[in-house]
């Protein structure tokens, strides 16, 4: 059963990435991935801000080969088929209160709900992580977004740059001087559409009071470039729907999972991985009823490598090169300034067997037993 406490499921952004270690998922969970019109990445390019020559490009055309899965650029979209018995979704349930000890919700009308787990998967203000009793120290970036959206027919009616030709995530600016200052392009929707994330510093412009109802304008989109490579800058010119990204740094939180209930997602750390540990622990072959050792081995296995994965995003906030395909490409100058230890490669990330890990963790716990 799923509670949202909206009156509708809806989409927030147009484009979602989704590298090897997430489409191994949706692959194991039969999910209809073609239903995501999505673009297979060929190509990470990294940008000069003023004039748009490539700074380092990383070369994906064998990123299935060499990992078995497609990296792709999804349009968010929300498929039915699949097996066992589908969820149920229920609207208008605001989830207000959880007992860790009986799995009882209690939901803001006063009404309850009682299950064996409990997972919060309610998002970066999650309800269930603040019932578990974690505190979270989060700050506003010292920068803002505005997300817009491009037809691609539209641009190349104008005699635009075609961008949807690459297949490529790509990146303008985003290192040295100033790294707050930044766009990423990422095409999907078969490529018809270029989903545009427009970084720049707060002093530039502030919406953090803003969420992603409240549309920013064209104007307030230009305005902090007046130096960007004219030929992207032609592309936001005709942006629609433009809607700020609020940002938020937070350290990573001291457990996940407490009693009968555990947080997944942004309301832990952004990632897909977290579902699939709960599938795989929960899963017929794994779970043998203990509900406590099924949730500790699920932050046993996903706490230490979300919490790198954190660490290497909020360090690729403020150096791009730093993001994994850049910092992965030994043919970039600039990767090589990165610090060895703490680097986070595309190796490790597309390499990892879960399956492998919670079947270590639970013979190492049950051995024991
Ligand atoms: C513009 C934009 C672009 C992005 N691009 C990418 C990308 O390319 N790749 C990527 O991996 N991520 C991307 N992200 C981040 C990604 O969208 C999030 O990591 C992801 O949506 C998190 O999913 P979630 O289910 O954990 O939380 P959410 O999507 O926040 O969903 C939480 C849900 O819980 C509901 N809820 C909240 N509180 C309660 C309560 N008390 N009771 C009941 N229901 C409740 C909310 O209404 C909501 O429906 C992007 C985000 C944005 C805004």
């Amino acid at each position: 059963m799923i509670y949202e406490r909206a009156d509708f499921a809806r989409e927030v952004g147009a484009s979602i990435s989704c590298a090897a270690n997430g489409t191994r998922w949706l692959e194991e969970w039969g999910v209809n991935i073609e239903l995501g019109d999505p673009v297979i990445l060929k190509q990470l390019i990294s940008r000069d801000w003023k004039t748009g020559e490539p700074a380092s490009v990383y070369d994906l055309h064998n990123y299935k080969g060499k990992w078995g899965c497609n990296y792709y650029m999804f349009h968010r979209a929300v498929g039915q088929r699949g097996q066992g018995t589908p969820a149920k979704l229920k609207v208008n349930h605001k989830a207000k209160d959880v007992n860790l000890d009986t799995g009882e919700i209690t939901f803001e009308d006063g009404t309850t709900a009682k299950h064996d787990v409990i997972i919060g998967a309610d998002g970066i203000g999650s309800t269930i992580r603040n019932v578990l009793g974690i505190k979270v120290e989060k700050v506003p970036a010292s920068w803002s977004c505005l997300h817009t959206n491009v037809d691609t027919e539209e641009a190349v009616k104008l005699g635009l740059v075609d961008y949807s030709k690459n297949s490529a995530i790509e990146y303008w600016g985003g290192y040295e001087n100033p790294a707050h200052y930044k766009i990423v392009l990422s095409p999907c929707n078969g490529g018809k559409l270029l989903s545009y994330y427009c970084f720049f510093s707060r002093e530039a412009g502030d919406f953090q009071n803003q969420s992603w109802d409240e549309a920013a304008t064209l104007p307030e989109l230009l305005a902090p470039y007046p130096d960007l490579d004219r030929q992207v800058f032609k592309h936001l010119e005709i942006g629609y729907e433009i809607r700020p990204w609020r940002l938020w740094k937070h350290d990573p939180y001291p457990y996940w999972q407490k009693g009968l209930a555990c947080v997944i997602g942004d309301a832990a750390h952004p990632a897909i991985e977290d579902a699939g540990a709960l599938g795989t622990i929960f899963s017929k072959k794994n779970f043998n009823g203990d509900i406590r050792e099924a949730l500790e081995v699920y932050e046993e296995v996903r706490k230490p490598r979300g919490t790198k994965v954190q660490a290497a995003s909020s360090r690729a906030s403020e150096n791009i090169h730093e993001r994994m395909g850049f910092s992965s490409n030994k043919d970039n100058p600039l990767s090589l300034r990165i610090n060895e230890e703490k680097r986070l490669t595309i190796d490790e990330m597309n390499t990892y067997d879960m399956h492998a890990d919670v079947a270590a963790k639970l013979a190492a716990r049950r051995g024991k037993n």
